[in-house]
């Protein structure tokens, strides 16, 4: 059995990789989040073959206790661990957009920011390396952004910082863990159209006008169908990448 692992796999961008993971042969797909509902709507969702793929965990990257149980039940199930998506993350509360300074912020938010985007990952990336260490093989895609390679002002600052130390992870973890035969890298999409844009669809499609003419709103499934590329030996010999998907913006915003 090739068994996967997405982390906040519940909603967006990490479900739509669930469902693309669940339709392949011979996976078992464990996906975690908080809510178990929406677990249970992905799950009603796909097929009775694909959904008998999946397992979920309820699982706050923000508790280690959650972390811990998570990582045994992936243990548990048989065969190697052959890959593993980050996804879990929260928008930050400031930024221009949004109306609130940087200065004027509470420093929970930030707190809040950092410990799901970045410490929700790091608690991740140690229960995957241990098990894909131990079997010699593995490949591991970090939720970053855009965001994690430039300023964002569309996006608060505290955000735009969290998705920059991902980056970082990936990289120095791609170099430390390649003589155990795993590969670490990052996804960059640009505005992708899920629940984490809430309110600020319209602010946020304006905005992309203004930066990048040709630049629209992506799909979960554009950002799935890469983050399955990178977990399969078809990216066999890319390491430490950021790679954007984001119809060009990145470049046209520069
Ligand atoms: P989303 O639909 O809001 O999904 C966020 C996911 O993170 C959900 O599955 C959620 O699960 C999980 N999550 C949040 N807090 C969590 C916690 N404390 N513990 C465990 N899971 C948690 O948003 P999305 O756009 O798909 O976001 C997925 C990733 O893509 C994020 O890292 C985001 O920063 C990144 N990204 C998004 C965009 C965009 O434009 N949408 C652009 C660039 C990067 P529960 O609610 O069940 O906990």
């Amino acid at each position: 059995m090739r068994k996967y692992l997405v982390v906040g796999g519940t909603s967006g961008i990490g479900a739509e990789t669930v469902r693309l993971l669940a339709g392949l042969e011979g996976a078992a797909v464990v996906f975690s989040g908080r809510s178990a509902e929406a677990a249970a709507e992905l799950a009603a969702s796909l097929e009775p073959r694909e959904r008998g793929r999946t397992v979920f965990v309820r699982a706050d990257v923000t508790r280690q206790g959650d972390m811990d149980a998570l990582f045994e039940r992936v243990r548990a199930l048989p065969g190697d661990l052959c890959g593993a998506f980050n996804a879990a993350g929260v928008a930050g509360g400031d930024g221009p957009l949004r109306g609130v300074p940087f200065h004027e912020a509470d420093e929970r938010g930030f707190d809040r920011v950092v410990e799901v985007n970045l410490k929700g990952a790091w608690r991740s990336l140690r229960g995957e390396l241990a098990i894909m260490a131990a079997q010699g093989s593995g490949s591991i895609v970090n939720c970053s952004s855009v965001a994690g390679l430039r300023s964002a002002d569309s996006m608060s600052a505290s955000y735009t910082a969290s998705k920059h130390a991902l980056i970082g992870l990936s990289r120095s973890l791609a170099v430390e863990y390649a003589p155990h035969g795993v590969r670490v890298n990052a996804v960059c999409p640009g505005v992708i159209d899920t629940p984490m844009l809430g309110g600020m669809r319209e602010e946020l499609l304006s905005d992309l006008r203004r930066k990048n003419p040709g630049a629209r709103i992506g799909t979960p499934r554009e950002v799935a169908e890469s983050v399955v590329f990178l977990l399969s030996e078809k990216s066999g010999y890319i390491s430490g990448a950021a790679l954007t998907v984001d119809a060009g913006g990145l470049t046209g915003a520069l």
